[in-house]
Formats: structure tokens, sequence, C-alpha cells
């Protein structure tokens, strides 16, 4: 065997063996893959095979695309065959909402050049005849959709990679793993010890022992899922000996995929009877083999399949196939260095192997080999989760999951599980003021407050919801007097010591601030990608402060621990400030009420320590709400006490809480962008316009130094304006595609309501050619075309 290695992948299921073959591909050839079984021993082998493009989350979208059109590569390549049905697929829809978001996803797909489209009911019967139309008001269609051999691909794959260099060894369990202090790993196997200098956790129904091995708990469970094959069914006997084949049905309304198999069908549930398998750890001795029939589970998902595809009632039911596979919380791989190891990665909790596995091998291999992923791949990245993480969290997450796989997912939805995990001290006492809450990276934040009637649940909608008039109440407050929330929901950093600013220089791409001053800053990748958007302050020379979005803490941690150099000593110390933002015309005149000093004093930027109260706080004179405000960090044993000071002190001038909702308002009318719309590592600096807060001036080879500068010579080819949209009951949310002079040339990041300004407006990448003071655009909202004309000045 071999025994030493640049990369050991652990596991042999298809994501092992993608991850493998990526590896070669992108040029690492000393790598290999350690099998405790046979390859496919774990949920492959008895996967349905299906795969489709269809993601809510479009860049889990596009790397499905990927692994579509990967197949017949690796055909070629292999001269082995995957098993290859295109299809394709329709999703039906029986009421107006899942038809709206089929129409948003279609929208979505014509700037991703995916071909999918919207059809009837008649359409649906003629190419899907198996369906009753009965109820049904549209479906969208999916030439791309089909399956494939599960095991014959994982097979391809294999020899892929073999014939790029790598080796596999099968029956070779890995029993423990362990780092030496230069960062190379030592996996000893049941056949002898392997040195690699990097690991991948492709360990899929074993992953969470796998990685216990290494002292990490990849939040995931393993899920059962069950799916039925028939005898042959009449319908698609003739389709097949007209040489047709029968498409995909995605049946939401009936929780159930189904397909042609042989001369016959195949159909899966998600049904809301679920059950997680093997909560406290995935047997050992579990191998090729299915769990029990269970039709009680399932009996109502049948029941409604009958009425839908009626010729499944008169099918003998050829075999039943039960069998567990994984899940993260929300649905989505973990994927990724994981944080706080060093040469320690995650390929996990992929739970459409044949829809995810390319992209996923993709990525992984980018990001090993060429140091970042080629795009945003934020929804895959075990980083989105942080060290709060739990059992507790992940299993009832997973069920609800589960159970939502086919509902409709709406933009403002907030979901019911594993809630109230983390709260800060406020928590109670907005509650008892009326908070709605939202979740962030596990942290409740108020959406907004309900007072007076307001309700005190948002419906889910894509349209303006129910709390359009409390965020309404809300923006008006602050913009003509004052309101107050808190500033939890930023992840802080506190980085110091003798080499702090030299570090920070690096590091970021702007410009970092003399004592007592803040300043915002692009942070790059190598190539130039936007990967973090900070507020840098510095408290005193050696001493900084550092802000961003709190979901992605985890995420910035890495990437500082990656980068780290001697003299600099880093802190996230996102919980451990907490304390309240103030703005509006008024938030001076309040904050002078609670402290002896001259608040005047304070100008745009400045940091300052001061007493706010009796409550020790770091004061900076800035606002994500485009106010005159401050942001006030405390130590959260004291944030009520600060709480109580300027609550009083506000009283006079109405001061009012204002949520999250308001927030996203207020930042449109500063066109303030926003993390991961407008700012992700999808975009550069000088497409989004974060390129003048770049310091070119400063001495220093910061990273993403020559591609900033690139785009300077060369600029992109896309920019982002701000639209105002002639909306009608929708407003834009996220990659809509912008039609100019009839074609589509663009998208949007974001969108919303400005209740200040009273318009609709769009954030969207257009090509610079286009770019005109005058520019008159469409936007796609919910199917309809909407007049959109650019604007060019704030609105304030
Ligand atoms: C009933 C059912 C139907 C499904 N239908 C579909 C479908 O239609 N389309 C689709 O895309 N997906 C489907 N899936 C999901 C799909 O099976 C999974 O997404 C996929 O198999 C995940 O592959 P993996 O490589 O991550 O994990 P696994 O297949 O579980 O592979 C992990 C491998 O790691 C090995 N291993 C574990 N520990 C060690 C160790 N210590 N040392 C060495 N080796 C180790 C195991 O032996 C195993 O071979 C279905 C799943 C089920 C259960």
């Amino acid at each position: 065997m071999k025994t030493t290695t640049r990369v050991a992948i652990i596991g042999g299921g298809v994501v092992g063996c993608s991850v493998l073959y990526h590896l070669t591909k992108l040029g690492w050839s000393d790598v290999m893959l350690l099998e405790r079984s046979e390859l496919t021993s774990g949920s492959t082998w008895h996967a349905a095979g299906g795969f489709h493009t269809l993601n809510g989350d479009t860049n889990m979208a596009a790397l499905q695309g990927y692994t579509i059109k990967l197949y017949r590569e690796l055909e070629a390549i292999t001269g082995m065959s995957c098993g290859l049905h295109h299809v394709g697929g329709v999703t039906l829809a029986d009421n107006q909402d899942r038809f709206d978001m089929l129409v948003a996803e279609r929208a979505k797909h014509r700037y991703m050049g995916l071909e999918t489209e919207i059809i009837g009911p008649d359409e649906i019967s003629k190419i899907a005849p198996v369906t009753n139309i009965e109820g049904i008001i549209g479906g969208l269609y999916d030439p791309l959709d089909g399956h494939l051999d599960p095991s014959g691909t994982t097979h391809a794959y294999a020899k892929a990679a073999r014939m790029g260099g790598a080796h596999i060894e099968t029956h070779c369990k890995v029993l423990s793993t362990t780092q030496r202090a230069d960062g190379t790993w030592d996996l000893v196997t049941d056949k002898g010890t392997v040195h690699a200098e990097h690991i991948v956790n492709a360990a899929g129904l074993w992953a969470r022992e796998v990685g216990a091995m290494a002292g990490v708990y990849f939040p995931l469970l393993p899920m059962e899922h069950q799916y039925l094959v028939t005898e042959e069914v009449p319908q698609i006997a003739d389709m097949i000996d007209a040489g047709g084949e029968h498409p995909h049905v995605m049946d939401p309304a009936g929780e159930s995929y189904l397909r042609q198999e042989g001369r016959g069908l195949c159909i899966g549930f998600y049904e809301q009877p679920c059950r997680p398998w093997a909560v406290n750890g995935t047997p050992w001795d579990f191998g090729h083999e299915l769990l029990a029939n269970d039709f009680d589970k399932i009996e109502d998902s049948i029941a409604f399949a009958y009425r839908r595809f009626p010729a499944l009632e008169k099918a003998g039911v050829k075999s039943v196939i039960h069998g567990p596979f994984t899940f993260a919380p929300d649905g989505n791989p973990l994927v990724g260095p994981v944080p706080g190891m060093r040469n320690y990665w995650s390929a996990c909790a992929v739970m459409a192997g044949f829809s995810q596995g390319g992209g996923v091998g993709l990525t992984l291999a980018q990001w090993m080999v060429e140091g970042e992923p080629e795009r945003d791949v934020f929804a895959m990245d075990c980083a989105r989760f942080g060290a709060w993480i739990t059992p507790g969290y992940t299993v009832p997450k997973v069920v609800e999951n589960y159970q939502r796989r086919f509902s409709v997912s709406y933009p403002n939805e907030e979901l019911p599980a594993a809630r109230g995990l983390r709260r800060t001290p406020m928590y109670d006492h907005f509650s008892a003021m009326g908070a709605v809450w939202g979740a962030q990276f596990g942290l409740e934040v108020p959406n907004y407050f309900a007072q007076n009637g307001e309700p005190d649940f948002e419906t889910p909608s894509f349209r303006r919801s129910n709390a359009w008039g409390a965020v309404k109440r809300e923006v008006k407050a602050v913009r003509r007097g004052v309101g107050i929330n808190e500033v939890h929901n930023f992840s802080k950093f506190l980085v110091s010591g003798a080499h702090a600013r030299a570090w920070l220089d690096r590091i970021m791409a702007g410009r970092i601030p003399q004592a007592g001053r803040l300043s915002l800053t692009p942070m790059l990748s190598p190539k130039g990608k936007l990967i973090g958007d900070f507020t840098v302050s510095c408290i005193r020379e050696g001493l900084f402060q550092l802000t961003a979005s709190y979901g992605s803490q985890a995420y910035h941690q890495r990437w500082f621990e990656q980068n780290m150099e001697p003299g600099v000593t880093l802190q996230n110390i996102s919980d451990q400030r907490t304390g309240f933002q103030i703005a509006g015309p008024k938030a001076a005149e309040v904050l002078q009420a609670c402290t002896t000093a001259n608040v005047a004093d304070i100008k745009f930027l400045d940091v300052k320590e001061l007493v706010v109260g009796a409550t020790a706080c770091l004061v900076q004179q800035v606002s994500y709400t485009g106010d005159h405000g401050f942001e006030l960090y405390c130590d959260p044993m004291a944030q009520r006490a600060l709480w109580d000071r300027l609550w009083q002190a506000g009283k006079p001038h109405g001061m009012t809480p204002f949520g999250m909702r308001a927030m996203m308002s207020l930042r449109l009318d500063r066109f303030f962008g926003s993390w991961l719309s407008e700012f992700s590592p999808d975009y550069t600096a000088a497409e989004t316009g974060l390129d003048r807060f770049i310091s070119f001036r400063k001495n220093v080879d910061f990273i993403g130094r020559s591609a900033a500068e690139a785009e300077r010579l060369t600029p992109p080819e896309r920019q982002l304006v701000i639209f105002e949209v002639d909306a009608h009951d929708a407003d834009a949310v996220a990659y809509e595609p912008v039609f100019i002079n009839g074609t589509v040339q663009g998208f949007c990041t974001s969108g919303g309501y400005s209740h200040h300004a009273e318009k609709s407006i769009a954030f969207a990448l257009v090509p610079r050619a286009e770019m005109t003071d005058d520019l008159q655009a469409e936007i796609e909202i919910l199917g309809q075309l909407r007049p959109a004309k650019r604007l060019l000045e704030p609105l304030l």
C-alpha cells in the first residue's frame, strides 16, 4: 500500500471519488483514497440516481449544472458508461405560491443560461402522461434532469482519477487520524499507516465518526429514505416501444419524485413522519444492506401518489429501497477547509450526490490546489456554522429540512426548528416590546417590533409582507427622530500586538486608520475577489476592533488564522461585545444626555472610549442606516444598564426600537451594499464600487493587490447600478434578470422597498457598455417585466 501521499481522502462513495478525480484534473496526482470496503459502500449504492439543476441557491444550481454536464466528460475519458438518461423533468405547481416560486426560478435561469421553461397543464399531460393534471396550474420543465447508474458513475470517477495518477486502496479502514507538529497527518488504517499532507473527510454516513477521530464535530445526520420500483406500467412500456422516455415528475404537493425505471416507474418520498437514523452514531458494521421496508411511514404519501399518478395503483411493487443518507441542518453540503483545523478538509453531508457531487469535487479541488474556489460557495461552506453548533441544533434542523424538502421557500421566511439557542441579554426585554425574531448564525435577531396591533408573525411571502406597516413606522421614526437597535449581529474581532497594523495593512485592501478613527475596507482574495467588507477601528495604536457580518465570522476567522503572522493576537469577540446603534437626527442629543463627554467633538468616523451612563463603551460615529448615528459597544453584562440609560434619554425624543427589516430598507436610500448580496466572492471590488475604498497609495503588497491593479488598467465588463423600479406589490430580492433593449443583460444582487423615499429599489450588475446616466431597463419580478430607471444620487 502507498504510505505517503499529498492528499488522503477517506471514503469511496460518489463524493470521495469525485474529489479524487478533480484533484487529478487540476494537476495533483500524488493523491489517494482509502475505502473501508468496496467503492460505493455507504449511501451511494442504493441511491435512485436522479439528478437535477433546481436549487434555491443560485451558485448551488450552477454547480449542479456543472455536475450534470460532467457525466459525458467522464464517459469520454474512461470509455465507461454512467447509464445516463437525459429524460428531462417537470416540477408541478398546484397553488399560486408554488407557481410564483417556479416562475422566479425560471427568471433566475435566464441569465444563468439554463434552458428551463414554464409549461401549462396540457403540455405536462402530453410529455408526462402518467400525471393526473387535475388542480395543476403549471410546472417548470428542465431538459437537463435525468438519472444514471450510481455504481457505474462512481466507478467512472474512480477510473478517471486512476488515469490521472490517483491511488485507491479498498478494504482499508481508517482507524485514527493524528496530526503531527508540522501540520501533516498520520492515518492509521487496518493495513498500516499513511502519512498525508492533507486529509479530506468524505466518509458520508460515517463522516461524524471520522471527524471525531480528529476532534471535530460535523453537524450532519442520516435520515431514512424510501423509494419503490414497480413492475411494468403499460403507459411507460408503450412510450419506450415508441422510442420515447418518460420525464421525471417532481410533485411537491405529494412530496414525491417519480421517474421511469426500466419499463415501470420508480417513486420516492420526502414524507412528513420521517425518521432520523443512527442519531448517536453510524454503526461500523453497517454495510451493503437496506433498512426494513416501512409502508406505514409513507402511507399518506402513497395515497396521494395514487391520485396524482393513477397508473401506480395498478402496478405491482417490484422492489423497495429503504436506506439512510446524510443532511446538514440546512440541507446543503459541508465543504471546505474545516475551521480551526490545519490541512483538514470536508466533503460531507452531500444529500444529492448525483446532482451535487461533481460540483463539490470541483470546488474542493480548486480550494486545495488553487487556494480558492472560483465562485461564492458560502451556501455549502462548512464555515457557515459556528463552534456553537451541537447535535441539539442539528437533529431538529435536519428533520425540519427533510420535511421541507418540497416546501415553497420564501425570501422573508424564518424557520421554527431549534430556535432560541443563542440570545443576548435583551431577548426577554425586546420580546416584551413586541420583537418579532429572526435567526442569524444561531442568534436571535429582531426583524421588527410589533406595536399597537401590528402582526406578531410575518407571513412568508414573495410579495410585500404583512410587516410592511410596522417596518415603515420604524423607518420613519429613525429618519425623523431617533431609532435604536442592537449591534449584536455584527461580528467583532480584536486585533492587537506590535505587528497588528502591519498585518492589517496586508490583509485588508483599504487604508488602516490612525488611533481614534475608523475606516471601511474591502478584504480581497489573492485573485481579487471580495471576501470581506470590514469596518476597522483603531482604538489606540496596536489595538484594533474589526466589525463585519455576524454570519460570516467563522469564514473570516478561518481566513485570518490561515494568514496569521507573529506579533499579532486575534480574538473573536463577537459575543463578548454587544451594545446598540442609535441613529437619526436626534441621536446626538440622546447620547449627549448620557455622557459628560462633548458629543459634538465626536466627528464622523471617530472612535472613542466613553462612559455612557455607567457603562464603559467603545463609541463610533457611523451608521449603516445612513443617518447621523453612533454605534456603542460594551460588555454584555453591562448591556441592560446601557439600555436603561439610553431608553430613558431617548424617550423625550420618541426613540423607537427598530429591527433588521427597517435597517435593510434604510440602507437602500444610501445605496449601501450588503455582504453576500452585492459584496461576495462572486464579485470584485471594481465591479461593486468597493474599489473606492482600496488604498492603492499605501506602500504594501496587500492580498489581492495585483488583481485589483489589473482591474484599474482594464475595468471589469460589468458594474453595479441602482435602479428605481416601477414595482407592483413585490420588490426585487436577488437574481432577477435585467432586460436592456429587450434582452437579458444583467441581474439583481438585491433590492427592496425604501420606505423613506417610497420607492422600490434594485441593485443590479449590468454591462459597463450599457451604463448611461439615463439607463432604462426592465426587471422581471414574479413573471412581470417591471420598468426600471437608473438612479444616480442617494435618496436622502
Ligand atoms: C434511498 C436513497 C435514494 C437516493 N436517491 C438519490 C438520487 O436519486 N439522487 C441523488 O443525487 N442522491 C440520492 N441519494 C443520496 C446519495 O446516495 C448520497 O448523496 C450520496 O451517496 C453521498 O455519497 P458520499 O460519497 O458522500 O457518502 P457515502 O456513499 O456514504 O460514502 C462514504 C464512504 O466512506 C467509506 N468510509 C466511511 N468511513 C471510513 C473509514 N473510516 N475508512 C475508510 N472508508 C470509510 C464508506 O465505506 C463509504 O463507502 C439517495 C439516498 C438514499 C438513501
